[in-house]
C-alpha cells in the first residue's frame, strides 16, 4: 500500500496520457492503467508504461542525469508523471535508495570535496550529500568572485576557480556529488548506517561530516518592502562582477562581504552606495580604509546609521530605494539598479545535533583522528572543534585527509591509515603502491 505522503507534492503530466491524477497516485492504481514506476531519483518520481520501454532505459542508475532520463522517455512518447516526493516518505514508491558506499561525506565544501578525492585515491567508494545544489560550500554560496590568497600552491585564486579544480580532482575516481539533499536523519540498519534526506536514502559504511557552519541561507532584509523585489533587483547572491558594469549598486551591510564587494564593484558601477545601520564596521581594516578612500574621492557613498525603508519602481523595474536615518528618522532616495544585502547568513546544524555527538555552539568535538566518538562517524573542516583549531580551507584539507584515511582503515583493516605518497601510487600510473 502506498503511503499518503506519495499523494502530496507537485504533479506534472505529459499531454499524451489521459489519466486522472488518482490513476497515477500509487502503485496499484498506476498499474491498472498500465503505468509502473520507472525510477525515483533526485526527488522526482517517474512513471511510464514499462512494456514500451527499452530494457536499457529501465531502472536508470542514481547517477544518471534526470534531464537525460526525461529526454529519453519523452522522445519515446511515453508519459511522464513527475512528483516531488515529500519528506520522510518510505513507501514502495518512496525515497530513492542509493547503493551503499564506503564513505558518505555530508557537505561538499572544500573539505568535503577534498575528502571525496582522498576516498577515491584510497580505493574507497564515496559520495557527497549536500543541501546546496552546487559544490563548493561557502566558497560558492558566499564569495565565488573573491580571491583567496592562503591556499597552498595558489598565490591567488578565485573562490569559484578553486571549487572547479577541487571538483575536478574529487570526481576522477567515480565519486559522486548529490546536490539539493539536506540530511535530516541518520539510522543504523543491517549493520550499516543510512543517511536520510527529504527525498533520498544514502546507505553507507561510514560517514565524514564536513558540514561547515551547517546548512546555511543568507539573512534576509527585515523590511516587508524588500520581499517582492527579491530576484528582481534585490539579490542575496552577487553575480558576475560584469553584471554591475555601469549600474547603480547599493550594498547593505557592514561586514567583510559588504566591504569586499564595495571595494570590488565601485570601479565598475555607475554609482556605489554602502548602507549600514551603525558606524561600527566588522570588516578587515584594510578594506574599510580602501572603501573610505574611494568615498573621499567621490567614487563611493557611505551612509552610516541608515537602513532600507522603501523600494521605488519605475515601469515595474527597481529604480531607487528610500533610506531612513535611524537617528533622525529622515529619509533620502538613492538610485539603485541592484541592491545587494550582505547581512551575514543564518546557519543550522539541525539534525546533526541529535546524533549523540559532542556538539557545542554548532561545532563537533573530535579527537586527533577526527573521530567524533560515535562508531563509524568522523568529522572535518569548519564543523569541528579541538584545541588549536583554525577554521581555514587549508586546515579543512588536512582534516579531510585524516578523517578519510581513518575511515578507510576502519572499514578495511588491511589498508593502512597512512596513504603513502601519491607520487608513488599505482592508481596514478606510478610504479607501485
Ligand atoms: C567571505 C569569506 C571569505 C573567506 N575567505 C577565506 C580565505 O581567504 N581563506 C580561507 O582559508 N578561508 C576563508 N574563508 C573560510 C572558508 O570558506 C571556510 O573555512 C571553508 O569554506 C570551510 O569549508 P568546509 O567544507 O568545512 O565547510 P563549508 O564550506 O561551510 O561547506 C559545508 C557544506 O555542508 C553543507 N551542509 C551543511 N549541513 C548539511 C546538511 N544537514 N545536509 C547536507 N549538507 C549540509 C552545506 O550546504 C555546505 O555546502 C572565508 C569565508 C568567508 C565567509
Amino acid at each position: 500500500m502506498v503511503a499518503d505522503a506519495v499523494y502530496s507534492g507537485i504533479w506534472i503530466m505529459a499531454p499524451l496520457f489521459r489519466a486522472s491524477t488518482a490513476a497515477v497516485r500509487g502503485g496499484e492504481e498506476a498499474r491498472e492503467v498500465g503505468l509502473q514506476l520507472l525510477r525515483c531519483t533526485h526527488g522526482v518520481v517517474l512513471y511510464g508504461p514499462l512494456v514500451e520501454c527499452q530494457p536499457e532505459h529501465r531502472g536508470v542508475g542514481p547517477t544518471y542525469s534526470i534531464m537525460r532520463v526525461l529526454s529519453v522517455i519523452s522522445a519515446m512518447g511515453i508519459v511522464v508523471v513527475l512528483k516531488v516526493a515529500r519528506r520522510g516518505y518510505e513507501g514502495e514508491f518512496g525515497a530513492m535508495a542509493h547503493d551503499i558506499r564506503d564513505i558518505t561525506i555530508i557537505g561538499g565544501g572544500p573539505t568535503g570535496l577534498f575528502g571525496l578525492f582522498y576516498a577515491g585515491m584510497r580505493g574507497a567508494s564515496a559520495q557527497i550529500v549536500d543541501a546546496l545544489p552546487d559544490p563548493g560550500g561557502q566558497l560558492t554560496a558566499l564569495y565565488p568572485e573573491k580571491f583567496i590568497f592562503d591556499v597552498g600552491g595558489f598565490p591567488k585564486v578565485l573562490a569559484k576557480d578553486l571549487v572547479k579544480s577541487l571538483h575536478e580532482q574529487a570526481i576522477q575516481f567515480g565519486g559522486t556529488f548529490h546536490g539539493g539533499q539536506r540530511v535530516t536523519g541518520l539510522v543504523e540498519t543491517d549493520g550499516h548506517l543510512e543517511l536520510i534526506t527529504e527525498t533520498d536514502r544514502f546507505a553507507t559504511r561510514s560517514i565524514v561530516i564536513a558540514a561547515g557552519i551547517g546548512a546555511f541561507a543568507p539573512r534576509k532584509l527585515p523590511q516587508a518592502a524588500a520581499a517582492p523585489w527579491e530576484g528582481k533587483g534585490i539579490s542575496y547572491q552577487v553575480g558576475a562582477p560584469s553584471a554591475y558594469d555601469g549600474k547603480h549598486v547599493v550594498i547593505i551591510g557592514g561586514g567583510d562581504s559588504a566591504f569586499d564587494w564595495a571595494d570590488q564593484l565601485s570601479p565598475r558601477a555607475a554609482s556605489l552606495t554602502l548602507v549600514h545601520r551603525s558606524d561600527r564596521f566588522r570588516a578587515h581594516a584594510a578594506t574599510v580604509a580602501s572603501v573610505q578612500v574611494a568615498a573621499a574621492a567621490g567614487k563611493t557613498t557611505i551612509h552610516t546609521f541608515h537602513e532600507l525603508h522603501d523600494v521605488i519602481a519605475d515601469g515595474g523595474k527597481l529604480s531607487e530605494i528610500e533610506l531612513r536615518d535611524v537617528k533622525t528618522k529622515t529619509t533620502r532616495r538613492v538610485k539603485a539598479d541592484h541592491v545587494l544585502p550582505m547581512l551575514g547568513f543564518v546557519s543550522d546544524i539541525g539534525p546533526l545535533a541529535e546524533w549523540g555527538l559532542q556538539i557545542a555552539n554548532d561545532e563537533i568535538t573530535v579527537n586527533s583522528e577526527m573521530h567524533t566518538g560515535r562508531t563509524g562517524i568522523w568529522a572535518a573542516g569548519d564543523v569541528t572543534i579541538y584545541p588549536g583549531k583554525l577554521k581555514l580551507i587549508a586546515t579543512g584539507f588536512a582534516e579531510a585527509c585524516t578523517a578519510v584515511n581513518q575511515a578507510v582503515h576502519w572499514i578495511y583493516p588491511e589498508k593502512k591509515v597512512n596513504p603513502g605518497h601519491s607520487s608513488n601510487l599505482a592508481i596514478f600510473g606510478q610504479k607501485d603502491d
